[in-house]
């Protein structure tokens, strides 16, 4: 039983393109590869907030259950 309400979304920006988006985590590099793939010949553009990305990092090593606190 898997509930996507749970996946966390974070914040895809495009500075070429002056727009930005929320995707679930799960998808983020396939939204960002695609992104880029359509619009910008394949170049690295498009992003994930850099504000966030270490969250998302964060996020995703929690997720794995690779951050244990004791
Ligand atoms: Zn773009």
């Amino acid at each position: 039983m898997t509930t996507s309400d749970d996946d966390p979304t974070v914040p895809i920006v495009c500075t070429d393109c002056d727009t930005s988006s929320r995707v679930a985590l799960s998808d983020v590099a396939d939204a960002i590869e695609n992104h880029n793939e359509r619009l910008h010949d394949g170049e690295d553009i498009a992003t994930v907030d850099p504000d966030i990305a270490a969250h998302i990092a964060d996020m995703a090593a929690t997720d794995l259950g690779l951050l244990e606190d004791e």
